[in-house]
C-alpha cells in the first residue's frame, strides 16, 4: 500500500540526487527465488545514475579549484552525464559545453538543448581517432579554459558511488546481499559500489554485465581486451581500462546479447510498470543470471540506470527493431 513517509525537504536540485528506491522486480524474483533487487536511478531529477557522477564531479572540482564560479564545464558524454552536468551547472550558476556523438537518441540531445547544454554533435568514432567525442572534449576544454569533468578517469565518478550509491544499496538491505550486477561505461557505478559493498562484507560477487561490442568481458576472461560485435544500449560499453575501472573490486563477468536485454526491457514495462532503457535491461539479465547461479535465497542488487522515455525512438520503435533484428514488443 502506499503510504506518506516523514516529510523531508530537498535543498535545491541537488538535495533531490540520490536516495533512490530500490525495487523488488517481482517476476525476477518469483523466477529464481531470490531477492533481485534494482536500484531505481532512472527517479533522479536528471532520470539517470550520471546525476550522481555530475554532482561528484563538481563538488569536486570546487573543492580543489578546478572550477571557479560562473565557470564553464566542458565534458563528452552519451548524453546523460551531460543532462547531469547541465542541470547541476543551471542550479550553481556555471555554463556547460557538452560533446556528444550524434548516434545517441534523439530524446537524449533534444533534452540536452532543452536545458541550455552548448551542445556540440560529432560523428561517432572510436576511442584511438582523435576525433573521438571524448578528445574533442579535452581540446574544447583546454582552448576555452574550461573545467574538463574527464569522467572516464576523473575518479571523483566512483567516489561518488562509493559514498553514496553503495552506501545507501548497503543500507537499504541492511548488509543482506549477496551479489551486485552492473554494466560499465566510465565504469564509476560499478567500481565505486563494488567498492562500498566489498569493504563492508567481503563475500558479496561483483559481477560486470557486458553487452557485445565490449571489451570488457573478454579482458576479465582471458586478458584481451579487443572488442566485437556491436550493441544498441547508450552509455555502455567500454574498450580501455578508465582509471575508474582500475582495481575494480570484479570477482566476474557475464556476456549478455542486446535481444535478451530488450526482451527484459519490455517485460518489466508490460508486467511490472516499470519503464528503463537497455542498460538497465542487460543489468537486470545479468542479475538473474547471477540468481540462477546462486540458488535460490540470496539476494542480487542491479541498477536502474535510466528511463525508457530517453529511447522511444530506438528501443520502443517497431521499424527501429525490426531493423536490428530484435524482437518487437506485442502491444506496438
Ligand atoms: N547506463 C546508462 C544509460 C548510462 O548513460 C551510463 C553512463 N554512460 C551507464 C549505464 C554506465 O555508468 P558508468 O559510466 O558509471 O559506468
Amino acid at each position: 500500500m502506499h503510504t506518506v513517509n516523514e516529510t523531508t525537504i530537498a535543498d535545491g536540485l541537488v538535495g533531490a540526487i540520490g536516495n533512490t528506491p530500490l525495487i523488488r522486480l517481482r517476476r525476477a524474483s518469483a523466477a529464481t527465488g531470490c531477492d533481485i533487487l534494482g536500484k531505481a536511478e532512472f527517479m533522479n531529477p536528471g532520470g539517470s545514475v550520471k546525476d550522481r557522477a555530475a554532482i561528484a564531479i563538481i563538488e569536486d572540482a570546487e573543492r580543489t579549484g578546478a572550477l571557479r564560479p560562473g565557470g564553464t564545464i566542458v565534458e563528452g558524454t552519451a548524453g546523460n552525464t551531460g543532462i547531469g552536468l547541465t542541470l547541476v551547472a543551471n542550479a550553481r550558476g556555471y555554463r556547460s559545453v557538452v560533446v556528444m556523438p550524434e548516434t545517441q537518441s534523439r530524446e537524449k540531445i533534444d533534452f540536452l538543448r532543452m536545458i541550455g547544454a552548448d551542445l556540440r554533435l560529432v560523428p561517432a568514432k572510436p576511442y584511438r581517432d582523435p576525433d573521438n567525442y571524448v578528445h574533442v572534449s579535452r581540446r574544447i576544454a583546454e582552448e576555452t579554459d574550461g573545467f574538463w569533468a574527464n569522467q572516464f578517469d576523473n575518479t571523483a565518478n566512483r567516489e561518488g558511488h562509493r559514498l553514496t550509491t553503495g552506501t545507501e544499496i548497503w543500507a537499504q538491505t541492511g548488509g543482506r546481499v549477496d551479489a551486485f550486477t552492473c554494466a560499465c561505461g566510465t565504469g564509476g557505478t560499478l567500481a565505486g559500489i563494488g567498492m562500498a559493498l566489498k569493504a563492508r562484507r567481503q563475500e558479496v560477487r561483483i559481477v560486470l554485465a557486458d553487452p557485445e561490442g565490449s571489451g570488457l568481458y573478454g579482458w576479465l576472461k582471458s586478458g584481451d581486451l579487443t572488442p566485437s560485435g556491436s550493441s544498441i544500449t547508450e552509455g555502455i560499453g567500454q574498450s580501455r581500462v578508465t582509471a575508474n575501472l582500475e582495481g575494480a573490486p570484479i570477482d566476474d563477468a557475464v556476456r549478455i546479447l542486446d535481444a535478451e536485454a530488450v526482451e527484459q526491457v519490455f517485460d518489466l514495462m508490460i508486467h511490472e510498470g516499470i519503464s528503463v532503457g537497455g542498460s538497465a535491461g542487460i543489468n537486470v539479465v545479468a542479475a538473474i543470471r547471477v540468481a540462477r547461479d546462486l540458488g535460490p535465497g540470496h539476494t542480487v542488487v542491479t541498477i536502474l540506470c535510466d528511463g525508457g522515455a530517453r529511447y522511444q525512438t530506438k528501443l520502443f520503435n517497431p521499424e527501429f527493431l525490426r531493423g536490428k533484428n530484435l524482437p518487437v514488443p506485442p502491444w506496438l
